[in-house]
């Protein structure tokens, strides 16, 4: 039997998980999940109803009560276990992805690392949630403050990194006190059933972590929910807007993190080698389907003629494959309407006069006929009025803008309504602190393409790129997903003074 007939001879039914439990549909609305490489139907999702929602937050709400009266160091006790698991499943899990994304193996299990890192974090919680505590602030009286958890938070996520992104959210929350309803991206939801049967193995008590399935039917009936504290939201800008509004106006907190246009600026004193090596990367690598995945080289100066030179070689011998091939540099799209509407975006860079270099429409990989594959695609002399500059593509096509000088580089990334990610090559440390000081963007590189900050730090753009006050993760995850208490207190012979009508001042 051929892979694509073994494939289709098990199509998986995928359940929801609800209170430790597995949970088939009981609407009949499903979604078709596929191997992109194959082109293949692989596995059918459950899309929730209202009522399936409910219950999950329901399961949630019943474990808030004693997960978070669990010492912090008990709770951390579990995340650890998990995160041994996590390892132990490193390979099987990076398999996952690959096979419902469509990036390749040695990329899924950066992601499942990086996931990991988060864990890695948020077992140090006892100490995270540590406060402060001032003696005496008058007399006979001391001030603290402390951290409490909120109750049940959502995550809703994308398709991109459906085990990283996940991750930036739930063990942060849960390790803070706080009951989750993960809804993951329909496209490739098996990494998240995986992470909840392995929480639940690692002891988190049933209901702490659940995973409903679905599509804006569900993501409606999470905003709605009463019992819903705080929705931490990752995707495309439209619906991260929409995320926010109608949370915030329920009065929930709401971290939304949108699309992007990260743009990499290469200075004429920029290592040539260095910069073209980060643009090959970090334009097409996973396909370019990552949030910071550069779109926009910027060009300064004399650079230009010899960087689209290097470029477009090695854009030509890209290792297109299926991305369990260990030799595959980069994988296929993740459907193939997102393929369709990426060729669509090529399409209209040519008709809007740029010059198209490299054209991966057409592309095909042998022995994957029907997978949804694109060739990597180069554009030079891209305008910023034209749809392929000001509109997130998310595909392996990279824009070349030649620019003049270093001021209309910065003067170009600023005007840009996104501002998640942003890079700049150069040898020289003045301009690079200038650069860092003068952009308006969330995560700057310095000769580092992808600046994704570690778990410890904290990832976020500005602008349209993020809607809400906090980073994911690290200690802003933390200030995300508890609240600020302070609390005053005096014992106990002083305290019948009689009434005063005076603001208290110390005395
Ligand atoms: P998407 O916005 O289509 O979907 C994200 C989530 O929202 C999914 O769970 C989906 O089911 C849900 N959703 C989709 N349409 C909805 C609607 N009309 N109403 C309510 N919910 C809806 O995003 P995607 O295509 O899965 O992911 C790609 C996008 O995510 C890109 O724009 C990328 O830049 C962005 N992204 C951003 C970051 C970041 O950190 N800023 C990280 C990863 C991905």
């Amino acid at each position: 039997m051929s892979e694509t007939d073994q494939n289709q001879a098990r199509v998986r039914a995928l359940t929801h998980v609800i209170n430790g439990h597995a949970i088939g549909g009981t609407s009949d609305r499903f979604a078709d999940v596929f191997n992109p490489a194959l082109g293949s139907v692989s596995a059918r999702v459950p899309l929730a109803s209202v009522a399936e929602v409910d219950s999950a937050v329901a399961a949630a709400n019943a474990a808030f009560p004693a997960w978070s009266e669990t010492a912090p160091i008990k709770r951390a006790r579990v995340l650890f276990k998990f995160k041994e698991l996590l390892d132990r499943h490193h390979d099987e899990l990076a398999e996952l992805i690959t096979r419902e994304h469509g990036k390749v193996f040695s990329d899924a299990m950066g992601e499942v690392m990086r996931g990991i890192e988060i864990v890695e974090f948020a077992c140090g919680i006892p100490n995270l949630l540590k406060t402060d505590f001032t003696d005496q602030i008058g007399g006979g009286i001391d001030n603290w403050n402390l951290r409490q958890p909120l109750g049940v938070v959502v995550g809703i996520t994308p398709f991109n990194f459906p085990m990283m992104v996940p991750c930036w959210m739930f063990p942060v929350a849960i390790a803070c006190g706080n009951t989750f309803v993960l809804k993951p991206s329909e496209r490739d939801p098996s990494a998240s059933i995986r992470l909840a049967e392995l929480l639940k193995e690692a002891g988190l008590p049933d209901g702490v972590f659940n995973v409903v399935h679905g599509d804006k039917v569900a993501v409606d009936a999470l905003l709605a929910h009463p019992d819903v504290s705080a929705l931490s939201f990752v995707g495309s800008t439209p619906i991260a807007e929409y995320i926010y509004t109608e949370g915030t106006k329920r009065g929930k907190r709401v971290q939304a993190l949108g699309g992007a246009k990260n743009h990499l600026v290469v200075m004429p004193d920029a290592d040539l080698d260095q910069a073209v090596d980060a643009l090959i990367g970090a334009a097409y690598g996973s396909a370019g389907e990552r949030c910071m995945a550069i779109s926009v080289a910027v060009a300064v100066g004399h650079i230009a003629d010899e960087l689209i030179e290097r470029l477009t070689p090695r854009v030509k011998t890209l290792k297109i494959r299926n991305g369990m091939d260990r030799e595959a540099e980069m994988g296929p799209l993740v459907t193939a309407a997102h393929r369709a509407k990426v060729a669509g975006y090529i399409d209209a860079g040519v008709a809007a006069g740029a010059k198209l270099v490299v054209d991966g429409r057409g592309h095909q990989v042998d022995g994957h006929e029907q997978g949804f594959f694109l060739g990597g695609t180069l554009f030079d002399d891209v305008q910023t009025d034209m749809t392929i500059y000001r509109e997130e593509i998310f595909g392996p096509v990279l824009c070349v803008v030649r620019v003049p000088d270093f001021a209309s580089a910065v003067e170009l990334v600023n005007s840009n309504e996104f501002a998640n990610g942003v890079s700049l090559f150069t040898s020289d440390g003045g301009v690079a602190r200038a650069f860092s000081r003068q952009i308006q963007i969330g995560m700057v590189g310095i000769n580092v393409p992808i600046p994704v900050p570690m778990a410890w730090h904290s990832f976020g753009g500005w602008k349209r790129s993020l809607f809400g006050d906090h980073h994911a993760y690290g200690e802003e995850g933390v200030r995300f997903y508890t609240r600020y208490k302070s609390i005053m207190q005096r014992w106990p012979d002083s305290i019948a003074k009689g009434a005063e009508f005076t603001m208290p001042v110390a005395k």
